[in-house]
Parts: C-alpha cells; sequence; structure tokens
C-alpha cells in the first residue's frame, strides 16, 4: 500500500510501445516525438531516455531550456526549438548545437547574420504558416526568402508547418493546410519537410512527407477524439481516501456549498485539488447536476463517483454512496486517471482537453515511474 497522499504511474514501457506504433505509421518517413512541457508533464528525462532506447532521434520542445535538457540526456539527439528565435538569443543555441526553428523573416535574418559571424552556415528549421496565423513565414515571405541571399547563409534543414484542426477529420481546414504546404514545398523544393502532429498521423491521406512531429498520443492521449484510442496508457493517478463521512438530504459541501446532498449520501474526501492541476472546472454543483452536465469523477472499487462540491487547494470530495463500502473507506484508493477514466474523458469532464491535464499534473504527487517493457 503506498502511503502517499497521491501517486502517480508513469509507464515508460508503454510510452516506448507508443512511439514505435507511431514510427511504424510515419514509416518510411521519421518518426520524431515533442517533449515540450517537460514532456507533458511526465518528466522530461525518463521521457528522453526511453525514446531515444527506443529508436528516436529526432526531439522538438519549445524553449532552448528545455532542449539543453533534451541534450543532457541524448546528446547525439537532433533538437529543434519551436517557438521561434528571440532577439539576442542565437549564440544559446551554439554550444548545446540546437537548431531553431526559424518562423519570420527578421529571425532568418538574425540566424543568418549569426551564421556568418560564426564561420558557416549553421542548420535551422524553417515554419511556414498555412491557417494558424501563430508562427510562420506567409506563402509570399518563403517565395522573398527564396530568391534572396539569406537563405545561403545558413543551412535550411527542415520545412514544417502546423495543422490546426488535425484531430476532427471532418474539419476542410486540414486539405486547405496540405496543399499550401505542397506549395510552400514546391517553393523551397529539396529541403525535408513536416506537418502532421499526431492526429496528422491519423488523417485520411496520412500527411507525413519526411518527418512526423507526434506529442500527445506519445503519452496515451487519443489522437482520433470519438473512435477508439489506438495508443497505450502512460499515466494514471491515483489518490487514498482520508475520511469518509454520511450526510442528509439538503446538507451542502465545499467553499460556497455549491452542492447539496438530493438524499442521505455517502462522501469520501481525497488529498488532490486545484493545487495539484486538477481544474476547479471539474467540481460538482447543483447547477451541473439539474443540466445533467458530467462533471469531475474518479472510480472507487470500479465505480464512477462524482465530485460534489468545490474542488478546493488540496481535496476533493467524491460521492462514494453507489461504490463498495470495501473500496470507499479510509485508506481505500480513488482511481483520477486511469482505467475507464482516460485524459480524455477527464479533460471532457473538466470541460477543457486531456492535453492541459497531462500538462498540468502537480509536483506534489509521488512520482513512480515503471521499468521499460
Ligand atoms: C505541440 C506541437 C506538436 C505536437 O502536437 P500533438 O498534437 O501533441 O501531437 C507538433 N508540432 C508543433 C509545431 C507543436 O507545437
Amino acid at each position: 500500500m503506498p502511503v502517499a497522499p497521491a501517486t502517480l504511474t508513469i509507464d515508460l514501457g508503454a510510452l516506448a510501445a507508443n512511439w514505435r506504433l507511431l514510427h511504424e505509421r510515419a514509416a518510411p518517413a521519421e518518426c520524431a516525438a515533442v517533449v515540450k512541457a517537460d514532456a507533458y508533464g511526465i518528466g522530461i528525462e525518463p521521457a528522453v531516455r526511453t525514446l531515444w532506447a527506443a529508436g528516436c532521434r529526432t526531439f522538438f520542445v519549445a524553449h532552448v531550456s528545455e532542449a539543453k535538457r533534451v541534450k543532457a540526456e541524448a546528446p547525439a539527439a537532433t533538437v529543434y526549438v519551436l517557438n521561434g528565435l528571440l532577439p539576442g538569443s542565437a549564440a544559446s543555441y551554439l554550444a548545446p548545437e540546437l537548431h531553431p526553428v526559424l518562423g519570420s523573416l527578421d529571425e532568418i535574418a538574425e540566424w543568418a547574420a549569426f551564421c556568418v559571424a560564426a564561420g558557416g552556415p549553421r542548420p535551422a528549421a524553417i515554419h511556414v504558416d498555412t491557417g494558424m496565423n501563430r508562427l510562420g513565414l506567409s506563402a509570399k515571405e518563403l517565395g522573398e526568402l527564396a530568391a534572396g541571399p539569406l537563405i545561403r547563409d545558413f543551412e535550411p534543414a527542415l520545412l514544417m508547418s502546423h495543422l490546426v484542426a488535425a484531430e476532427d477529420p471532418a474539419d476542410p481546414i486540414s486539405a486547405k493546410q496540405i496543399a499550401a504546404f505542397e506549395a510552400a514545398r514546391s517553393i523551397l523544393p529539396g529541403v525535408p519537410a513536416s506537418l502532421a502532429n499526431c492526429s496528422g498521423l491519423f488523417l485520411p491521406g496520412r500527411p507525413v512527407h519526411d518527418l512526423a512531429r507526434p506529442g500527445y498520443a506519445l503519452y496515451g492521449g487519443n489522437p482520433t477524439p470519438g473512435r477508439p484510442n489506438p495508443m497505450r496508457p502512460v499515466v494514471r493517478l491515483e489518490a487514498r481516501i482520508v475520511q469518509v463521512r454520511e450526510i442528509g438530504p439538503g446538507e451542502r459541501v465545499g467553499y460556497n456549498g455549491r452542492w447539496s446532498a438530493p438524499s442521505p449520501r455517502r462522501l469520501a474526501t481525497i488529498s488532490v485539488g486545484y493545487a495539484d492541476g486538477y481544474p476547479r472546472s471539474a467540481g460538482g454543483t447543483d447547477e451541473a447536476a439539474a443540466a445533467g452536465i458530467d462533471r469531475g469523477a474518479a472510480l472507487v472499487g470500479g465505480t464512477l463517483c462524482p465530485f460534489v462540491g468545490a474542488v478546493s487547494m488540496d481535496l476533493i470530495v467524491l460521492d462514494v454512496t453507489e461504490a463498495p463500502a470495501k473500496a470507499a473507506r479510509r485508506g481505500g484508493t480513488a482511481v483520477l486517471i486511469g482505467d475507464a477514466l482516460d485524459l480524455d474523458e477527464v479533460g471532457r469532464r473538466a470541460g477543457t482537453i486531456g492535453y492541459e491535464i497531462l500538462t498540468g499534473l502537480g509536483r506534489r504527487y509521488e512520482r513512480r515511474y515503471s521499468p521499460m517493457a
């Protein structure tokens, strides 16, 4: 029996298996791994060690600080920094041999000048915008780049863009983006190309090009929402029940008494709260109950037990009336992520997406990494 109030179990064998599945799907293209945001919350160092051992050689992160952590674990890895080149930051890419993803002509001019001063062309990715309007050159700017002198001062190692709605195969934006990306490729022929995130690998026509960039699905998220999840779960979150109480009809629970018992209920309190990254929006209220809206829940003895009242900083109250008494007791276990409560379901119940649940996983959980399978 674990003594920690809440335990996060991370299955690195499942992470490796998920990468292999995506790698096979991407073949003959290369399959990278996106490990930004501390590998979506599971821990960048164990994730990189596991993925490198599985055969992954290219990694994407958002920040230089994250890229340095990847390089410390896998010195021979190719590491791209997605979030662009901040003014004056080019030198920070040099010694750890990081590749910036350049998303504007200003960034490209700065990287090209840095390369000239540093003695020769260095690799970088060029990000072209195909509809996100967030980062990346327009098609017109890409044309200017291809026709101008700067392209010879650095090494364009990758041409990439990012899909807006790959998880929804019915959204017509993906086809438009794929066509816009093809047009961009014809402006810079011969440069390896990358468009697909994890859901992109499952789109009709598999727009994978030379390199796939999956993130969420590696960590067990469903790249095909609404359809069966092809991935293995990687994270499991369990909390111990601190105490159990009985309340009568009309009694209220938690801050501001947002939920009232419709009948005599049995409640269990667990040591997880919004300070652990569990969204406050998952709290159970009378309004949600009246509207039939699913709220947060945990599994106790296999029974789905809804949250009642507000999610507090450090505590959540569950309605365990329907759960077997031998499980719904002091010291018993409540599963918050795992089994029927997969990441996507937990996100939906909190009014968000599984990505936010995963990347928000708190620092206070006892983390257990199971060895590679
Ligand atoms: C985060 C990110 C990815 C990974 O996306 P997933 O949906 O997690 O697979 C790929 N490419 C870019 C540019 C990203 O920002």
